[in-house]
């Protein structure tokens, strides 16, 4: 069994996708053209807003968005401590302070209630609060109707994270358009993956946009060869552009739903015995829909989660520990970040996570037999 079935979606999409990526190749346009703008509209008109700047990858993204708003040196910026180093490192990478908060125990997502206490120890430490930058992790989206309400009365910009929870939403709002900008990324793992590097910015403000483009390209002005800002080069590849379209269809049409049924049946499965072997499943908050880039469980301690996944890897069931370190106690931060407390839950998540095998192509025999082989082996501890 893999981990994550790439190969399946292959096989489904294959046609398709080499007919798409001939056509690409024969038309002499590999940087930009029309495959990369009409993706950029599919997918601003899926996420429901109006622009979408695709870019080299998700953390390129995340870059670019805090440029467009000058986030340097003396700022600060407040990031779940529970997340992929990219969200935190893209605050490092422009001089600016990341400040590291705890996240919710049940929805793994960023702890609302830690903002303000984020926002004054920036003030503390002479800096200037000026974002958060919420994740949607496992492809749950955050609790944005209370972040949102926080961020406008203490004055702090949005740059929503989106890069696992592309295709989810809040009461029928699509993930990615929650930020004042919010970003995705197109690795092959996340939810909507390309085969190589990609990623997206969106946002319905027109001049964040302009200059996100412009940003993305060396800084470009009225062309290419008039430069006015110190920029990055960080675009999508017209044959990525070329997968993505075949591959955002099937997203559309099927693989969200596939995902989400595949979820439901662990959670059915795993719930029958789960509470027995202290076993949290993953909680969704009603009226919030998960595009489920992971399905990860809890355990009351952390010797059980690293049994049971020695264990099931002998039975060639892969696992995976997202993530095995909090970002305020990667080495890369020290003296460069600020945590609020010790974020202790986030340090228990670290020690108690468990990834389970899913995907939109999973069979139900595939969920079946984990399941029974967590069953089994729960047994014996
Ligand atoms: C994958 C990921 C990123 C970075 O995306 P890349 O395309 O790999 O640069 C950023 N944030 C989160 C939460 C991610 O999971």
């Amino acid at each position: 069994m893999k981990f994550r079935d790439l190969s399946r979606q292959y096989d489904a999409l294959q046609d398709d996708i080499e007919r798409s990526i001939r056509d690409t190749l024969s038309s002499g346009t590999y940087i930009g053209g029309d495959r990369v703008s009409n993706l950029e509209k599919a997918l601003a008109e899926y996420v429901g807003v109006s622009n979408c700047i695709a870019c080299g990858n998700g953390t390129d993204a995340l870059q670019l968005a805090l440029m467009a708003w000058g986030i340097g040196p003396g700022d600060a910026v407040i990031v779940p401590d529970f997340t992929f180093f990219s969200s935190g490192e893209v605050v490092a990478t422009l001089g600016a302070t990341p400040i590291f908060v705890d996240v919710d125990e049940r929805t793994f997502n960023i702890d609302a209630s830690q903002i303000e206490p984020a926002y004054a120890l920036a003030i503390e430490n002479g800096l200037s609060p000026k974002a958060v930058i919420p994740v949607d992790l496992f492809g749950l989206p955050a609790d944005y109707p209370e972040i949102c309400a926080i961020c406008k009365e203490l004055g702090l910009l949005i740059l929503e994270d989106g890069a696992q929870g592309f295709g989810g939403s809040i009461q029928g709002k699509m993930d990615c358009s929650f930020g004042d900008v919010s970003t995705t990324s197109f690795f092959p793992a996340k939810p909507l993956g390309c085969y190589g590097d990609g990623g997206a910015v969106f946002t319905n403000d027109n001049e964040w946009a302009a200059l996100i483009r412009s940003y993305a390209v060396h800084g470009k002005g009225s062309m290419k060869y008039d430069n006015v800002h110190i920029g990055m080069n960080s675009r999508l590849d017209t044959i990525q552009a070329a997968i993505l379209e075949v591959k955002l269809k099937a997203f559309i049409n099927h693989e969200l739903d596939a995902v989400n049924e595949a979820a439901k049946q662990y959670s059915v499965n795993l719930s029958l015995f789960a509470s027995q072997y202290g076993i949290i499943l993953p909680q969704v908050p009603s009226g919030t829909q998960s595009s489920w880039a992971q399905y990860t469980i809890v355990f009351d301690e952390g010797w059980m989660r690293d049994r049971l996944r020695i264990e099931l890897a002998e039975r060639n069931i892969p696992t995976m520990v997202y993530y095995p370190k909090q970002l305020s106690e990667q080495l890369a931060f020290v003296d460069r970040c600020l945590s609020v407390g010790s974020c202790n839950v986030s340090k228990r998540l670290c020690r108690t996570v468990l990834s389970l095998p899913i995907g939109p192509y999973i069979t139900e025999n595939e969920i079946n037999s984990v399941c029974n082989h967590i069953q089994a082996i729960c047994s014996t501890f």
